[in-house]
């Protein structure tokens, strides 16, 4: 497993792919076209393009067994939406990082776990006093400087 700080970097097509790798633990190519050709109308060629690309990027390696290619994940599913997450807050104000958390959690449905979960988290949290801009001048409009 990759356990580096490097971002994981993948489309929305290999993230397709990579759902059913993790959750095979160990597929062949012909395994994850069963699986995806129809609900995505993918063709197999498709889907061995995609395959290469995440072998060379590293996210799974292949064994060869008989004729077929068996494909492993080398990342986690957690890390990879841990690294999905933090990418796009890396893109917004580090002040509007409690407004875009307070928006998920308005949109998302929860059950009474998960609300508790988060509820949980919240007890936890050590507010600090203020947060500064942490944006290149003329990326947003916080109003701090004055
Ligand atoms: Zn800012």
């Amino acid at each position: 497993m990759n356990t580096t700080l490097e971002p994981i970097k993948i489309s929305d097509s290999e993230w397709e792919v990579m759902r059913v790798i993790w959750t095979l633990d160990a597929a062949t190519a012909q395994e994850i076209s069963e699986i995806l050709s129809e609900s995505m109308d993918w063709k197999p060629a498709t889907i061995k393009t995609l395959l290469g690309r995440l072998v060379k990027k590293e996210i799974v390696w292949t064994e060869q067994s008989g004729k077929k290619f068996i494909y492993h994940p080398l990342v986690s599913e957690e890390s990879t939406v841990r690294s999905a997450t933090e990418n796009l807050f890396s893109h917004i104000c580090a002040t509007k990082v409690g407004q875009t958390i307070a928006d998920l959690v308005s949109e998302a449905t929860l059950t009474k776990e998960d609300i508790q979960l988060i509820l949980d988290e919240l007890d936890k949290k050590e507010p600090v006093e203020a947060i500064s801009c942490n944006c290149i001048p003329g990326q947003c409009n916080c109003t701090h400087h004055q």
